[in-house]
Protein backbone atom coordinates (compact mmCIF):
# COMPACT_ATOMS: atom_id res chain seq x y z
CA UNK A 1 0.00 0.00 0.00
CA UNK A 2 1.46 3.33 -0.99
CA UNK A 3 -1.52 5.85 -0.69
CA UNK A 4 -3.95 6.00 1.67
CA UNK A 5 -7.57 4.42 0.88
CA UNK A 6 -8.94 7.55 2.09
CA UNK A 7 -7.58 10.34 1.07
CA UNK A 8 -4.64 9.14 -1.34
CA UNK A 9 -1.99 10.92 0.55
CA UNK A 10 1.41 9.51 0.53
CA UNK A 11 2.35 10.32 3.78
CA UNK A 12 1.85 6.74 5.49
CA UNK A 13 3.85 6.12 8.64
CA UNK A 14 4.49 2.27 8.66
CA UNK A 15 5.18 0.31 11.88
CA UNK A 16 4.78 -3.25 12.30
CA UNK A 17 3.23 -4.82 15.43
CA UNK A 18 2.55 -8.14 17.18
CA UNK A 19 -0.97 -9.31 18.09
CA UNK A 20 -1.91 -12.86 19.24
CA UNK A 21 1.72 -13.81 18.17
CA UNK A 22 0.90 -12.53 14.38
CA UNK A 23 2.93 -9.86 13.25
CA UNK A 24 0.20 -6.78 11.56
CA UNK A 25 1.61 -4.10 9.23
CA UNK A 26 -0.11 -0.76 10.42
CA UNK A 27 0.00 2.31 8.08
CA UNK A 28 -0.48 5.41 9.50
CA UNK A 29 -2.24 7.78 7.36
CA UNK A 30 -0.40 11.34 8.46
CA UNK A 31 -2.78 13.35 6.29
CA UNK A 32 -6.34 12.35 7.64
CA UNK A 33 -5.83 10.16 10.82
CA UNK A 34 -7.13 7.08 8.75
CA UNK A 35 -5.02 3.98 10.33
CA UNK A 36 -5.06 0.56 8.30
CA UNK A 37 -3.69 -2.71 9.57
CA UNK A 38 -2.79 -5.98 7.53
CA UNK A 39 -1.94 -9.27 8.90
CA UNK A 40 0.64 -10.73 6.99
CA UNK A 41 0.50 -12.74 3.71
CA UNK A 42 -2.97 -12.62 4.63
CA UNK A 43 -5.01 -14.75 1.87
CA UNK A 44 -8.21 -15.82 4.11
CA UNK A 45 -11.42 -14.62 2.49
CA UNK A 46 -13.71 -12.66 4.04
CA UNK A 47 -16.32 -15.48 4.37
CA UNK A 48 -14.13 -18.27 5.93
CA UNK A 49 -13.10 -15.51 8.49
CA UNK A 50 -16.27 -14.84 9.58
CA UNK A 51 -17.14 -18.57 9.62
CA UNK A 52 -14.41 -19.51 11.90
CA UNK A 53 -15.23 -20.00 15.53
CA UNK A 54 -13.89 -16.60 17.35
CA UNK A 55 -17.20 -15.42 14.92
CA UNK A 56 -19.43 -18.43 15.35
CA UNK A 57 -22.48 -17.05 15.69
CA UNK A 58 -24.42 -17.46 19.27
CA UNK A 59 -28.05 -18.19 19.11
CA UNK A 60 -29.08 -15.03 21.24
CA UNK A 61 -30.96 -12.22 20.27
CA UNK A 62 -32.96 -11.07 23.14
CA UNK A 63 -30.41 -9.96 25.19
CA UNK A 64 -28.55 -7.67 22.65
CA UNK A 65 -31.81 -6.21 21.80
CA UNK A 66 -32.71 -5.27 25.55
CA UNK A 67 -29.36 -4.08 25.95
CA UNK A 68 -29.41 -1.94 23.04
CA UNK A 69 -33.01 -0.60 24.08
CA UNK A 70 -32.19 2.96 24.62
CA UNK A 71 -29.81 3.07 21.50
CA UNK A 72 -32.42 1.56 19.48
CA UNK A 73 -34.95 4.67 20.75
CA UNK A 74 -32.20 6.83 19.86
CA UNK A 75 -32.39 5.30 16.11
CA UNK A 76 -36.03 5.44 15.91
CA UNK A 77 -36.13 9.21 16.61
CA UNK A 78 -32.93 9.70 13.97
CA UNK A 79 -35.12 8.24 11.44
CA UNK A 80 -38.71 10.58 12.27
CA UNK A 81 -35.77 13.42 12.62
CA UNK A 82 -35.07 12.66 8.91
CA UNK A 83 -38.21 12.28 7.40
CA UNK A 84 -38.47 8.66 6.83
CA UNK A 85 -41.88 6.99 7.60
CA UNK A 86 -43.45 3.16 7.78
CA UNK A 87 -43.64 2.78 4.31
CA UNK A 88 -39.66 3.60 3.24
CA UNK A 89 -37.48 1.81 2.14
CA UNK A 90 -34.80 0.98 4.88
CA UNK A 91 -31.76 -1.46 3.90
CA UNK A 92 -28.97 -2.53 6.93
CA UNK A 93 -26.01 -3.33 4.53
CA UNK A 94 -23.95 -5.81 6.73
CA UNK A 95 -27.29 -6.74 8.72
CA UNK A 96 -25.57 -9.57 11.32
CA UNK A 97 -27.93 -11.71 12.49
CA UNK A 98 -31.19 -8.92 11.51
CA UNK A 99 -31.43 -7.57 15.16
CA UNK A 100 -31.80 -4.05 13.89
CA UNK A 101 -34.26 -4.76 11.43
CA UNK A 102 -36.37 -7.08 14.11
CA UNK A 103 -36.48 -3.93 15.99
CA UNK A 104 -37.48 -1.91 13.15
CA UNK A 105 -40.50 -4.39 12.32
CA UNK A 106 -41.45 -4.14 16.22
CA UNK A 107 -41.11 -0.30 14.91
CA UNK A 108 -43.92 -1.08 12.38
CA UNK A 109 -41.79 -0.41 9.18
CA UNK A 110 -42.54 -1.81 6.21
CA UNK A 111 -40.18 -2.46 4.10
CA UNK A 112 -37.40 -3.63 5.73
CA UNK A 113 -34.07 -5.33 3.86
CA UNK A 114 -30.76 -6.89 4.51
CA UNK A 115 -27.50 -7.67 3.32
CA UNK A 116 -25.31 -10.25 5.15
CA UNK A 117 -22.63 -12.15 3.38
CA UNK A 118 -21.77 -14.71 6.44
CA UNK A 119 -24.33 -17.28 5.23
CA UNK A 120 -25.07 -18.73 8.74
CA UNK A 121 -25.97 -14.75 9.88
CA UNK A 122 -27.97 -14.36 6.86
CA UNK A 123 -30.05 -17.56 7.51
CA UNK A 124 -30.56 -16.65 11.50
CA UNK A 125 -31.75 -12.89 10.31
CA UNK A 126 -34.00 -14.54 7.34
CA UNK A 127 -35.41 -16.73 10.26
CA UNK A 128 -35.50 -14.08 12.62
CA UNK A 129 -37.34 -11.55 9.91
CA UNK A 130 -39.68 -13.76 8.18
CA UNK A 131 -41.12 -10.04 6.77
CA UNK A 132 -38.24 -9.05 5.73
CA UNK A 133 -35.83 -9.18 2.42
CA UNK A 134 -32.76 -10.66 3.41
CA UNK A 135 -30.26 -10.91 0.65
CA UNK A 136 -26.99 -13.05 0.67
CA UNK A 137 -25.58 -11.67 -2.16
CA UNK A 138 -25.37 -7.97 -3.28
CA UNK A 139 -26.48 -9.20 -7.27
CA UNK A 140 -30.36 -9.67 -5.51
CA UNK A 141 -30.87 -6.37 -4.60
CA UNK A 142 -29.45 -4.76 -8.15
CA UNK A 143 -32.04 -2.95 -8.99
CA UNK A 144 -33.59 -2.05 -5.59
CA UNK A 145 -33.00 1.90 -4.69
CA UNK A 146 -33.43 2.89 -0.87
CA UNK A 147 -34.29 5.84 1.64
CA UNK A 148 -32.19 4.61 4.46
CA UNK A 149 -29.09 2.90 4.64
CA UNK A 150 -27.73 2.09 7.97
CA UNK A 151 -23.87 0.27 8.27
CA UNK A 152 -23.26 -0.42 11.92
CA UNK A 153 -20.06 -1.92 12.63
CA UNK A 154 -19.54 -2.97 8.95
CA UNK A 155 -16.77 -0.60 7.38
CA UNK A 156 -14.15 -1.09 9.70
CA UNK A 157 -14.25 -4.53 8.14
CA UNK A 158 -13.74 -3.94 4.62
CA UNK A 159 -10.90 -4.04 3.03
CA UNK A 160 -11.96 -1.34 0.14
CA UNK A 161 -14.32 1.14 2.52
CA UNK A 162 -14.40 3.46 -0.63
CA UNK A 163 -15.71 0.83 -2.55
CA UNK A 164 -18.54 0.22 -0.88
CA UNK A 165 -19.39 4.19 0.06
CA UNK A 166 -19.71 4.51 -3.63
CA UNK A 167 -21.72 0.88 -4.01
CA UNK A 168 -23.98 2.36 -1.69
CA UNK A 169 -24.32 5.58 -3.02
CA UNK A 170 -25.83 4.28 -5.97
CA UNK A 171 -28.68 2.57 -3.81
CA UNK A 172 -29.58 5.10 -2.38
CA UNK A 173 -32.64 7.45 -3.46
CA UNK A 174 -32.01 11.33 -3.66
CA UNK A 175 -32.06 12.93 -0.40
CA UNK A 176 -31.53 9.37 0.74
CA UNK A 177 -29.96 8.96 4.31
CA UNK A 178 -26.80 7.01 5.48
CA UNK A 179 -25.61 6.30 9.03
CA UNK A 180 -22.70 4.79 9.89
CA UNK A 181 -20.91 3.60 12.64
CA UNK A 182 -17.65 2.54 13.51
CA UNK A 183 -15.76 2.38 16.35
CA UNK A 184 -13.83 5.30 17.57
CA UNK A 185 -9.77 4.72 16.75
CA UNK A 186 -9.22 7.99 18.73
CA UNK A 187 -11.46 7.88 21.79
CA UNK A 188 -10.38 7.74 25.39
CA UNK A 189 -11.06 4.38 25.98
CA UNK A 190 -8.80 3.22 22.67
CA UNK A 191 -6.03 5.92 23.57
CA UNK A 192 -6.46 4.10 27.08
CA UNK A 193 -6.58 0.35 26.19
CA UNK A 194 -4.09 0.93 23.19
CA UNK A 195 -3.48 -3.09 21.96
CA UNK A 196 -6.11 -4.17 24.16
CA UNK A 197 -8.94 -2.28 22.93
CA UNK A 198 -11.99 -4.32 22.50
CA UNK A 199 -12.14 -2.92 19.18
CA UNK A 200 -8.49 -3.04 18.35
CA UNK A 201 -9.11 -6.81 16.80
CA UNK A 202 -6.80 -6.62 13.69
CA UNK A 203 -7.36 -10.02 12.17
CA UNK A 204 -11.36 -8.05 11.52
CA UNK A 205 -11.21 -4.96 11.79
CA UNK A 206 -8.64 -3.32 9.00
CA UNK A 207 -9.92 -0.24 9.04
CA UNK A 208 -9.79 2.28 12.33
CA UNK A 209 -11.11 5.26 11.83
CA UNK A 210 -11.04 9.05 13.26
CA UNK A 211 -13.95 11.22 13.12
CA UNK A 212 -11.85 13.20 10.45
CA UNK A 213 -11.01 10.41 8.06
CA UNK A 214 -14.81 9.01 7.93
CA UNK A 215 -16.24 12.59 7.00
CA UNK A 216 -13.20 12.88 4.68
CA UNK A 217 -14.19 9.37 3.15
CA UNK A 218 -18.52 10.74 2.84
CA UNK A 219 -17.49 14.48 1.50
CA UNK A 220 -14.71 12.62 -1.16
CA UNK A 221 -17.68 10.95 -2.50
CA UNK A 222 -20.12 13.47 -2.57
CA UNK A 223 -22.11 12.88 0.92
CA UNK A 224 -23.29 15.61 3.04
CA UNK A 225 -23.03 15.32 6.85
CA UNK A 226 -25.71 16.16 9.01
CA UNK A 227 -25.10 14.91 12.44
CA UNK A 228 -21.95 13.73 14.15
CA UNK A 229 -21.53 12.14 17.57
CA UNK A 230 -19.32 9.42 19.72
CA UNK A 231 -22.31 8.24 21.86
CA UNK A 232 -23.37 4.71 21.67
CA UNK A 233 -24.80 3.16 24.77
CA UNK A 234 -24.88 -0.51 23.89
CA UNK A 235 -21.50 -0.23 21.60
CA UNK A 236 -19.65 2.08 24.34
CA UNK A 237 -20.73 0.44 27.19
CA UNK A 238 -19.58 -3.04 25.75
CA UNK A 239 -16.29 -1.26 24.08
CA UNK A 240 -15.16 0.50 27.75
CA UNK A 241 -16.22 -3.29 29.82
CA UNK A 242 -14.96 -5.59 27.51
CA UNK A 243 -11.18 -3.60 26.94
CA UNK A 244 -11.00 -3.09 30.82
CA UNK A 245 -11.32 -7.60 30.75
CA UNK A 246 -8.68 -7.73 28.40
CA UNK A 247 -6.77 -5.05 29.98
CA UNK A 248 -6.52 -7.48 33.39
CA UNK A 249 -5.60 -10.56 31.47
CA UNK A 250 -9.18 -12.15 30.14
CA UNK A 251 -7.32 -13.81 27.14
CA UNK A 252 -10.51 -13.71 24.77
CA UNK A 253 -12.17 -11.04 22.70
CA UNK A 254 -15.37 -12.43 22.34
CA UNK A 255 -17.46 -10.24 25.06
CA UNK A 256 -20.22 -13.05 25.25
CA UNK A 257 -17.95 -16.08 25.45
CA UNK A 258 -15.68 -14.37 28.06
CA UNK A 259 -19.36 -13.41 30.15
CA UNK A 260 -20.89 -16.90 29.98
CA UNK A 261 -17.50 -18.62 31.08
CA UNK A 262 -17.38 -16.54 34.19
CA UNK A 263 -20.43 -15.53 34.42
CA UNK A 264 -21.08 -15.59 38.50
CA UNK A 265 -17.76 -13.02 38.24
CA UNK A 266 -18.81 -10.74 35.78
CA UNK A 267 -21.94 -11.24 35.52
CA UNK A 268 -22.90 -8.36 38.83
CA UNK A 269 -19.55 -6.48 37.51
CA UNK A 270 -21.50 -6.26 34.24
CA UNK A 271 -23.97 -4.43 36.15
CA UNK A 272 -22.44 -2.76 39.05
CA UNK A 273 -20.08 -0.95 36.71
CA UNK A 274 -22.70 0.25 34.02
CA UNK A 275 -23.59 3.59 35.72
CA UNK A 276 -19.59 4.07 36.18
CA UNK A 277 -18.66 3.30 32.60
CA UNK A 278 -21.68 4.90 30.93
CA UNK A 279 -20.86 8.22 32.89
CA UNK A 280 -17.47 7.98 31.29
CA UNK A 281 -18.63 7.38 27.68
CA UNK A 282 -20.87 10.38 27.84
CA UNK A 283 -18.31 12.55 29.62
CA UNK A 284 -15.78 12.09 26.90
CA UNK A 285 -18.71 11.87 24.19
CA UNK A 286 -18.94 15.81 25.01
CA UNK A 287 -15.35 15.66 23.66
CA UNK A 288 -16.36 13.66 20.80
CA UNK A 289 -13.90 10.81 22.02
CA UNK A 290 -16.78 8.45 23.02
CA UNK A 291 -16.02 4.92 22.47
CA UNK A 292 -18.21 4.69 18.62
CA UNK A 293 -18.62 7.05 15.64
CA UNK A 294 -21.82 8.24 14.30
CA UNK A 295 -22.29 9.88 11.24
CA UNK A 296 -25.53 10.77 9.52
CA UNK A 297 -24.81 12.15 6.11
CA UNK A 298 -27.55 12.57 3.16
CA UNK A 299 -26.68 12.20 -0.77
ZN1 LIG B 1 -5.40 9.70 4.65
Amino acid sequence: MNNCSICNSKDLKVSYFEYQKTTFKRYDCLSCSFTESEKLGDKESDQAKYSSKQYKIKNIYRIPILLNFIDFINYRLILKKFGLNKDSYILDFGCGKGIFIKFLSYFGFNNLHGYEIEKNRSKFAKNLNKNANIYLNSSEFKQNKFDFISLIHVLEHIKDPEKIIKEIKQKLNRDGILLIEVPNFYSASSRFAKNYWAHFTPQYHTNHFSINSLKKLLKNNGFKIKTCSTLNLYHGYNSVFSSFLKLIGFKSSNFYQTLKFRFYLLGPAYVLLFPFIYLFEVFFSFKSDGSVIRIISKT
